[in-house]
């Protein structure tokens, strides 16, 4: 599934200090055909996967600590935007009582979601009334009635050969009954059919002219793949709706229905279904949501735990390194690579009141010296960085030369190095080194 995809995906990053542009478009990639076989509209796709990659090439990844960590959590973010952002509550009218109007297809949800939504208004202390306007199917009246008995609260239906067929006058006779006996609420369950028809439209749109609703809350089968979206925009353009229900959310959705929706017709995903039981239900909450598709602290955690591993192998092969004195000038570099992570260090630091003495030190260690230090590793052929010994006085200068860089440059960098390997060489055989200016570490 979508979730497994995503993870997959991540992990293949796991580990990586830096992120290249190619890393960033494999990943982009991967989380392109993971949304496309999850049944996300493509127009989604491809906007959501554009952002993706616009700020995994930016500065935010390129800084941050953990970039992998970074590039989930852009995902994150992203996934959180196009859910709807923020959760979107249920609106009251001002004066009651509320009416909420329920559509969608035939077996979308909407008498299941009608009882769940009287239930949970019911135990928020509100007094809510379900409303029979399907009147479409021979036993759909019966159906509300059942869920109703079991939501335990009161069931408008016509009476047997009054109004039949004539769902508007049910649902504006329930009105005024509502009125009568303080139902703050009224949901309103209406017809579906198996597909989108203009008659079904018609219908709806009619009811919604009679009752003005405060909601119409479209009510989607999660479960309906690609469909989701052209179904939405027609009941968009039949009826229109304030928000959108997902049903079956328990079931083997795909998701992409849920990730599509919200874009596509800009309404709020405002509760979500997720069983056949009156409680199986909640308010949608878009991080939630995108947690759940990204099982996100699970993979923080992987990617966390790879990280670990990753820095302990590090570590382990370049003590042995020194231990056996193989450590090249190579590996010198790749070390101080990891050091320029120490500017996201920096930046934190900075917010944190007591570690001013930490920050100095840090503000000591200069990136564009990293930078003249790799051009000098460079211009050194690879004899020479294994074993800078060898350098004599005209190589130094050649070196100097390509590198942009000053002879005494290039002594400075072969003496760190040299110190560095002894130090390092006591370290690996378990003394305690000193380092100028800084005491024993
Ligand atoms: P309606 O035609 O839109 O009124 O749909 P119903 O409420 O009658 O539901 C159709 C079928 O889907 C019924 O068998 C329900 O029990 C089932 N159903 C509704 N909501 C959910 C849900 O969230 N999860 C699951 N698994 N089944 C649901
Ligand atoms: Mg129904």
């Amino acid at each position: 599934n979508l979730s497994d995809r995503l993870s997959a995906t991540f992990k293949n990053l796991r580990g990586k200090g830096k992120l290249s542009p190619a890393d960033v478009d494999g990943t982009v990639r991967e989380i392109r055909r993971a949304l496309l076989d999850a049944d996300v509209n493509l127009e989604v796709v491809k906007a959501f996967t554009g952002r993706v990659r616009d700020r995994a090439l930016g500065d935010e990844v390129s800084k941050a600590l953990n970039p992998a960590q970074q590039v989930v959590q852009i995902v994150n973010d992203e996934l959180i935007t196009i859910l709807g952002g923020q959760q979107r509550r249920l609106q009251f009218a001002k004066n009651p009582p509320t009416v909420i109007m329920l559509v969608g297809l035939q077996g979308a949800g909407k008498t299941t979601l009608a009882g769940k939504l009287a239930k949970w208004l019911a135990s928020e202390n509100h007094t809510p009334m379900l409303v029979a306007a399907d009147l479409q199917r021979p036993n759909a009246v019966t159906q509300l009635q059942v869920v109703g008995a079991h939501a335990g609260v009161t069931v408008f239906a016509p009476e047997p050969g009054n109004g039949v067929g004539n769902p508007v006058r049910v649902a504006k006779d329930a009105i005024k009954y509502a009125k009568d006996k303080q139902h703050d609420i009224v949901i309103v369950d209406t017809a579906g059919r198996l597909g989108v028809d203009a008659e079904l439209m018609r219908q709806a749109a009619d009811i919604r002219k009679a009752v003005d609703p405060d909601e119409v809350l479209f009510v989607l089968d999660a479960m309906i793949g690609q469909d989701a979206v052209t179904t939405a925009k027609a009941f968009q353009d039949g009826v229109d709706f304030t928000g959108v229900v997902l049903s079956k959310l328990d079931g083997d959705a795909r998701g992409g229905a849920a990730l599509s929706v919200a874009s596509v017709t800009g309404r709020p995903i405002i509760f979500a279904s997720t069983g056949e039981g009156l409680d199986d239900f909640e308010p949608f909450h878009p991080d939630r949501m995108a947690s759940r598709i990204l099982d996100l602290g699970d993979i923080l955690s992987l990617i966390e735990q790879a990280q670990k591993n990753f820095d302990e192998e590090e570590a382990r092969k370049v003590a042995e390194k020194f231990a056996t004195d193989t450590f090249t000038l190579e590996d010198f570099l790749a070390q101080m690579q990891q050091l320029k992570n120490m500017g996201s260090i920096k930046s934190m630091l900075s917010m944190l009141p007591g570690a001013r003495g930490m920050r100095q030190q840090l503000d000591n260690f200069d990136e564009s010296e990293l930078t003249r230090t790799e051009a000098i590793i460079q211009s050194m052929t690879i004899q020479e960085r294994r074993q800078p010994k060898v350098l004599n006085g005209s190589r130094r200068l050649r070196i100097a030369r390509g590198s942009g860089t000053t002879v005494t440059e290039v002594n400075a960098l072969v003496n760190r190095f040299e110190q560095a390997a002894k130090m390092m060489k006591t370290v690996a055989k378990g003394g305690v080194p000193q380092v100028p200016g800084m005491g024993p570490i």
